[in-house]
């Protein structure tokens, strides 16, 4: 007999019903090439074949129906790109029409008139007719009934395995096939305690139920159980990263508090810190005299104090006789902080320096040799402070502000800039999902400021249509008259970044005629600008010399300006949710009234809709994170961070969110029973960790 692992191994080619040339489209559209693939080749959807609709029952409810009927008419309409297949179906109660614009020859091909055909699809009504865009359609026989008792799995397709014949219905049987040969191999990979306490299927009846469903309530079953699974091994596969960091990674310790810190509290510090700011800095601190490494993340909302608690744990490692790095994604964003961190730590004989791709020869030759011999305590910076030239006396942390434009492999270089990996902070420009943090950061702890510092007035958020310029231009003159300064801001996108920039300009030249000097002074930043013109036109805004700001989204991320109280944003469509939040972040800095104005088109899609709606109605980023969450998905949302770990295939971050709390819970449990999985009740769960996961991690740290 074969050996089991041998078996899940196999080429699916070798699977009654697939072949050579099938088993390739499978691995082209879908990376299926082994039996243990195509057990997790899970359906997308199922048909009910309990319930069948007559056509004098459809209701506009966008849900999936299937119906039984009699094809009538086939014709062909439009030409060229716009050509589309039509088909008249019938029933004994009414008829409709089915419509295809792809694949045409394919279909024509297949359905004939006269014969009846099941359908499956989303009836729409049009015109008082109803309508089926590219339905399903197969033939209704008597041999193709065997899978049809109860729920139908539909497996996603391409249309080249279509064509060659590998229906839904080819690979349901296949599958079953499959489990049929394989399921004396299949074994209990979840922890009995967890099987129980859950009242889970087995593993075996799971994947039995969610390919071929007994009834809905199996299917449930089944999916409650998968879903569960696949975090649960994801998040033990992050667990066992963060441990094994601990363990490995030794860090110096910051026992004490001294000098800088104290004198910092008492007497510079010009606000009192929030309860969360407080809690989050006992946080940091006990990570730093831990021992280990700090890997730590602070997510905040926009506006919520991220900045001081990143500059009080550069002073505690000053305290210890460490320098520190803060660094961040941009010029601009660095040159603030370099201006408030110095401003803030003037009167103290604490060195500070800027060092940027732009920084001259001359200078960087000085901070070279001022971080060679200590002589400069904290470093600001961009990227520019990752090279390798760049090397410090005695780095003890690094902080990183919002984190998301750098990645994991930059992340990594700053460990190396101590014979020790120095202590890393990450701070977030905006907050993350609750399940984004817990399966794309699950390696870092986790900290949250989730408190604004008294006294900020909620923005006031509106949305106008180009038509209401005129009431913009009038608010504007009010709002300046009153002392204050605005924003205008402009999308620039590297895809279209002539056309944006010409809107940028004219945009530019129309304020001037709205703003005529010299009763109102307007300047211009955006990112094609030389450094230092971007840096001279910021600071005369930020010290009050401008009165309007025109940018691109230059400005997006951590800009401080308290006394600009407008943000106006043009083409607002164009803009994702968290861009547009941390835009309007960038007003209600000060003690003054602020107002959020987001200018679009007159015709908004859905989604847009929905983006200006969430804005006007909510200026809570977490509650905004969530919803950016599900319009965009978790892979566009966190841009390149990709890796293998967030191919789920069958648990959803957006929709399953409480089932990763959950299976975190669960993991968190199994490892405080048993650091590394070696007791017995543990010993299929940690095969199954091996064999599915050894690619993503090393296993050194488990065995
Ligand atoms: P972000 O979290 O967006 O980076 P910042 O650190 O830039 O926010 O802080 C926003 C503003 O709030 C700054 O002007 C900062 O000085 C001020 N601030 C921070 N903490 C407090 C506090 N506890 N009380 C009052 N103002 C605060
Ligand atoms: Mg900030």
């Amino acid at each position: 007999m074969q050996s089991r692992e041998h078996l899940f191994h196999t080429s699916v080619e070798f699977l009654k019903g697939i072949g050579a040339k099938r088993a390739q489209l499978l691995a082209a559209a879908f990376g299926v090439r082994k039996y243990k693939d195509l057990l997790q080749f899970f359906p997308s959807k199922y048909i009910d074949k309990t319930q069948f609709f007559h056509i004098n029952e459809l209701v506009n409810s966008g849900a999936e129906v299937q119906i039984k009927g009699k094809i009538t008419a086939i014709f062909e309409e439009g030409s060229g790109r716009k050509k589309r297949l039509k088909a008249e179906f019938e029933d004994d109660t009414g008829s409709m029409s089915l419509t295809w614009f792809q694949g045409i020859n394919f279909v024509k091909s297949k359905i004939k008139i006269g014969k009846h055909y099941l359908i499956f699809g989303k009836p729409k009504l049009f015109n008082h007719e109803w309508q089926m865009m590219h339905p399903q359609i197969e033939e209704l026989t008597e041999g193709n009934d065997k899978f049809r008792a109860g729920l139908q799995a539909i497996y996603p397709s391409s249309e080249k395995l279509k064509k060659s014949g590998f229906s839904s219905l080819v690979i349901s049987k296949s599958i079953y096939g499959l489990l049929e040969q394989i399921h004396p191999y299949l074994y209990e990979n979840l922890p009995s305690y967890i099987v129980r306490e859950q009242k889970f299927l087995s593993r075996k009846a799971a994947l039995f139920h969610i390919h071929h469903p007994k009834s809905q309530r199996h299917l449930a079953e089944a999916k409650r159980r998968l879903i569960f699974e696949e975090f649960y091994f994801q998040q033990l596969v992050l667990l066992l990263k963060k441990i094994s960091n601990k363990k490995k990674n030794t860090s110096f310790v910051f026992e004490k508090v001294g000098a800088h810190f104290n004198h910092f509290f008492k007497n510079i510090l010009p606000f009192q810190l929030t309860g969360a700011q407080q809690r989050v800095l006992k946080e940091i601190h006990q990570d730093m005299k831990s021992g280990q490494q700090m890997n730590r993340m602070v997510q905040g909302d926009v506006g919520s104090g991220k900045t001081i608690v990143a500059l009080m744990s550069m002073l505690l490692a000053l305290d210890n006789d460490f320098q520190a790095t803060l660094m961040a994604p941009t010029e601009i964003l660095a040159q603030q902080h370099y201006q408030s961190i110095k401003e803030m730590l003037e009167t103290t004989d604490i060195h500070v320096r800027i060092l940027t791709g732009s920084t001259k020869t001359k200078e960087r030759r000085e901070i070279d040799e001022g971080l060679r011999d200590g002589s400069i305590h904290i470093l600001v910076g961009t990227h520019a402070i990752l090279e390798d030239k760049v090397v410090f006396k005695n780095l003890g942390i690094s902080v990183i502000d919002e984190q998301h434009r750098f990645g994991v492999a930059q992340r990594a270089k700053m460990w190396k800039k101590n014979t020790k990996p120095p202590h890393i902070l990450i701070m977030t420009a905006t907050p993350i999902p609750r399940t984004l943090a817990m399966s794309h950061y699950g390696d870092l702890d986790l900290s949250v400021i989730d408190e604004l510092p008294p006294g900020r007035k909620e923005i006031v958020t509106r949305h106008f249509k180009e038509n209401r310029r005129l009431e913009v231009i009038q608010f504007i003159r009010k709002e300046i008259a009153k002392g204050r300064q605005v924003y205008i801001v402009y999308p620039l996108i590297e895809e279209n970044e002539k056309m944006d920039f010409a809107n940028l300009q004219k945009g530019f030249e129309a304020i001037i005629r709205d703003f005529p000097a010299p009763d109102y002074s307007v300047s211009i930043v955006h990112g094609k600008m030389k450094a230092s013109d971007k840096e001279r036109e910021m600071n005369e805004f930020a010290e009050g010399k401008t009165d309007i700001m025109v940018a691109t989204t230059v400005i997006e991320v951590g800009v401080n300006v308290p006394n600009a109280s407008v943000m106006i944003i043009e083409s607002a469509e164009r803009f994702g949710l968290s861009q547009l939040h941390q835009l309007r972040g960038r007003v209600g800095r000060g003690s003054e009234q602020s107002y959020c104005l987001l200018m679009t088109g007159y015709k908004l899609s859905k989604d847009t809709q929905f983006r200006m709606k969430t804005m006007v109605e909510t200026n809570d980023g977490f509650k905004i994170s969530e919803a950016d969450l599900t319009l965009r998905g978790p892979g566009d949302l966190m841009g390149t961070r990709q890796s293998g770990m967030m191919d789920f295939k069958i648990a959803s971050l957006i929709k399953n969110r409480e089932e990763l709390q959950m299976a975190r819970q669960y993991a968190i449990k199994s490892l405080e029973k048993d650091h590394n999985l070696s007791l017995a009740i543990h010993e299929m769960t940690r095969k199954y960790l091996i064999e599915s996961y050894k690619k993503i991690i090393g296993w050194s740290q488990i065995s």
